[in-house]
């Protein structure tokens, strides 16, 4: 599923193709749903014409503004893929929609699970969406002292946490538990329980894993190609997403473990994210 990383991989790769460009036309194929209850001709009578003014992402939410104060917010989910090709190319695989533009390029959105949407927008849709979405965290507003603050407040699962796109926006599965991993936090840390110190490792590490990825173009998994068909280079430096029961730690040799937190298949390391008292009495007594 693309997180903060694969998404802005998709966005950079669009900027030069449709910013600038007109809307000529909307097709939608065999999946109406994908509009969000909008029906085709309505969004099509509120579109044409208009010019694409820049590609936004917040969270894992890709905002395409137009000259007229609205937006088209696609969200990717799990299997949805975003791409400009010429017009005349026959249909995409899994092809929901298309956006035809003055240049020629059509925006295509295929989608073979059909969980992603895509979303004409007011400009205070815009503000609700982001007033439900937690901070950046490649952005100022994402520092120690306020992830310090929250997670204080908070008594699940730091796994569980850090997914919350209400707290922090853009995280998902790949990038927590690397994000866990280079901080030495086990996932099951109740988010109250952190130390200072811990916190700081893990703001740390949050950003540095996000940058690498970003700068690496996102990580390739079965469905993630940017909008050219290039794929991730930043599956190679994953440490320990995917690898639980199967590898070594790459930094101690242990056997990399497999659990579940929050529903998520999780990979961590036993030696290097400790299991405290707190996690096994609640391993004991808890059923949550
Ligand atoms: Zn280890």
């Amino acid at each position: 599923m693309p997180e903060l990383p694969e998404v802005e991989t998709v966005r950079r790769s669009l900027i030069d193709k449709i910013v600038g460009q007109r809307i000529r036309s909307l097709r939608v194929g065999d999946f109406p749903g994908v509009l969000a209850g909008d029906r085709a001709e309505d969004v099509l009578a509120r579109i044409a014409g208009r010019v694409v003014r820049g590609i936004r992402r917040r969270a894992k939410y890709l905002i395409i503004d137009l000259d007229d104060d609205t937006a088209i917010v696609v969200h990717l989910r799990m299997t949805g893929r975003l791409s400009a090709v010429p017009h005349e190319e026959p249909p995409l695989r899994f092809e929901r929609l298309a956006i035809e533009l003055a240049n020629g390029l059509d925006l295509r959105f295929s989608d073979q699970r059909k969980f992603g949407r895509v979303i004409h927008v007011h400009g205070d849709d815009l503000d609700r969406l982001d007033q439900r979405l937690g901070r950046e965290p490649l952005e100022r507003g994402f520092s120690a002292a306020w992830l310090q603050e929250r997670l204080q407040r908070r008594t699940g699962k730091i796994k569980a946490v850090l997914l919350d796109q209400g707290l922090i926006g853009g995280l998902g599965n790949i990038y927590v538990d690397e994000s866990l991993f280079r901080a030495g936090i086990h996932p099951e840390r109740r988010a109250n329980t952190l130390t200072p110190e811990e916190v700081r490792r893990l703001h740390r590490a949050v950003r540095a894993v996000l940058r690498a990825a970003v700068d690496g173009r996102g990580t390739t998994f079965s469905s993630f190609e940017d909008a050219e068909g290039n794929r991730g280079g930043y599956g190679g430096a994953l440490r320990v997403y995917g690898h639980g029961g199967k590898s070594p730690c790459p930094q101690c040799g242990t056997l990399l473990e497999r659990t579940v937190v929050g529903g998520r298949g999780t990979s961590f390391c036993p030696r290097c994210q400790p299991v405290v008292d707190a996690v096994i009495a609640d391993r004991a007594g808890s059923t949550e």
